[in-house]
Parts: structure tokens; C-alpha cells; sequence
């Protein structure tokens, strides 16, 4: 494997709660999230400072709760904590091998968390802790992409890096469409143009608006996370 020096000093990672459940249907499996934080814990050995944010589609959505009928807000409370529940799973996972975790968290449970404050949050990554940013953004009807476009644009990060079950953006499903090609390199512009569906457009804006460079990859390839920051454009890139 290669080792040249990092590229992105600060990286802040999205993972989704359903790329924690791995062959399970519900909730967290232990050899996937063992494997991701083995992956997270090697980048932050590198050298990078790594901010986290986790989704919680492994245990509730806010919008499927409201289309069984449930409250809307309360839909979306659950779904804010059940992210809580996913970086407590990570922070641990994390420890486990070998680094240091601070889950903090947006909406208030200093019983189990710390809460976020965004001057600590850069001092733990300066310090080489990895910061797990939990509970989204805090409010309801936003989704925990928006969180990670907000957290990456607060904490300055080189690189936000959306890790999904695809490696990168096609111009149509590849799953379905064989010809599908795939995008390099695309600019903000072009993603809203042919409304590719990258992030929600709440996220989406937040990363143009503050310059906040994405990449898109497959996290199922071993070793990708650390070849990206070493330079290699894996997966897909939306700048400028
Ligand atoms: N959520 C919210 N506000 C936020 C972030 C998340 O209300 O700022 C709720 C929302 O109900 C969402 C759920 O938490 O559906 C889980 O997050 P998300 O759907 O983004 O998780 P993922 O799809 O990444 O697993």
C-alpha cells in the first residue's frame, strides 16, 4: 500500500446507520462496525483528524414513523437519538481498536455524552481523538447528511467524504442500468443541474455555499478510506 503523505489534514466522514448493519436487518453489526472503526482509527494513526458523523437509519427514520402515523417531530426526536445510539456503538468500536472517541452530541444528554461545542470539538481531533458528531443538526426535518455538510463547514474540514453503498455518482442507477457511466469529477453546479442524487440539496447547498469539497465512495472496498486520503481519486468528486 502506498504511503504517501496525507492529503487532507481534516476529514469529516459520513456514514449512514443502515452501512452499520451489515448482514443484519436491524440495528448494528459487530464484524461491519469493527472493520469501519479499524478503517477510521488507521487514517487518524496517519496523521488525519477525523470527525464522524453517523446516520440512524438502522433503527428509526422520522419520516417512515410519520407514514405509520406518528408525529412527525417525535419521529425525528427518535431518529436523533437512535444516531446517539449508533456513536456510542462507534466510540466503542473505536476504543476497541486501539484509539481515542468523543461522542458529542447536539441535543443535550450529558449523562452519556458531551454536548457539542464545535472549539472542543477541534481541540479533541487536535489532540487526536477522533469527535463523533451525533444527534444530526439537533432539529427536526433535517437528515444526518445535512448534519455532516454543517459540522464539516464548522469544524474547517479538507474533505467531506460520504461513504455509501456505490462507488461514486453515475448519471443513472448502475444497479438497474448496465451503460450507467460514472462521474470522476463533478462541480456543485453540474450535480444541481442534472439533480443527482448526492445529498439532500439542504446538505448539498451547505458543502457549495462553503466550499467544502465531497467525495463519494464505496466503503465496502477495504482500505479505500486510507487511499483516498493518500491522494487517489476513488469514487466520485464534487468541487468547484
Ligand atoms: N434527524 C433529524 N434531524 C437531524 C438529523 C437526523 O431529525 O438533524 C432524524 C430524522 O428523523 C432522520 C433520522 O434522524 O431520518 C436518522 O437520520 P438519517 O435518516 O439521516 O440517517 P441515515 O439515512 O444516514 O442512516
Amino acid at each position: 500500500m502506498s504511503t504517501a503523505p496525507l492529503k487532507y489534514r481534516r476529514i469529516l466522514l459520513k456514514l449512514s446507520g443502515e452501512a452499520l448493519m451489515g448482514n443484519v436487518d436491524y440495528g448494528i453489526d459487530p464484524v461491519v462496525i469493527s472493520d469501519l472503526a479499524a478503517e477510521i482509527v488507521a487514517v487518524q494513526r496517519a496523521g488525519a483528524e477525523v470527525g464522524l458523523v453517523i446516520g440512524g437509519g438502522n433503527i428509526f427514520r422520522g419520516a417512515g414513523l410519520a407514514a405509520a402515523g406518528m408525529d412527525r417531530v417525535t419521529g425525528d426526536h427518535m431518529g436523533m437519538l437512535a444516531t446517539v445510539i449508533n456513536a456510542l456503538a462507534m466510540a466503542d468500536a473505536l476504543e476497541k481498536q486501539g484509539g481515542f472517541a468523543r461522542v458529542m452530541s447536539a441535543i443535550k444528554i450529558n449523562e452519556v455524552c458531551e454536548d457539542y461545542i464545535r472549539r472542543r470539538a477541534i481541540r479533541h481531533m487536535e489532540k487526536g481523538r477522533i469527535a463523533l458528531f451525533a444527534a444530526g443538526t439537533g432539529n427536526p426535518f433535517f437528515t444526518t447528511d445535512s448534519a455532516a455538510a454543517l459540522r464539516a463547514s464548522e469544524i474547517g474540514a479538507d474533505l467531506l467524504l460520504k461513504a455509501t453503498k456505490v462507488d461514486g455518482i453515475y448519471d443513472a442507477d448502475p444497479k438497474k442500468n448496465p451503460g450507467a457511466k460514472k462521474f470522476d469529477r463533478l462541480s456543485y453546479d453540474e450535480v444541481i443541474a442534472r439533480n443527482l442524487q448526492v445529498m439532500d440539496t439542504a446538505a448539498f447547498a451547505l458543502c457549495r455555499d462553503n466550499q467544502v469539497p465531497l467525495r463519494i465512495y464505496d466503503m465496502m472496498q477495504p482500505g479505500a478510506l486510507m487511499r483516498i486520503l493518500r491522494g487517489e481519486d476513488l469514487g466520485t468528486l464534487v468541487c468547484a
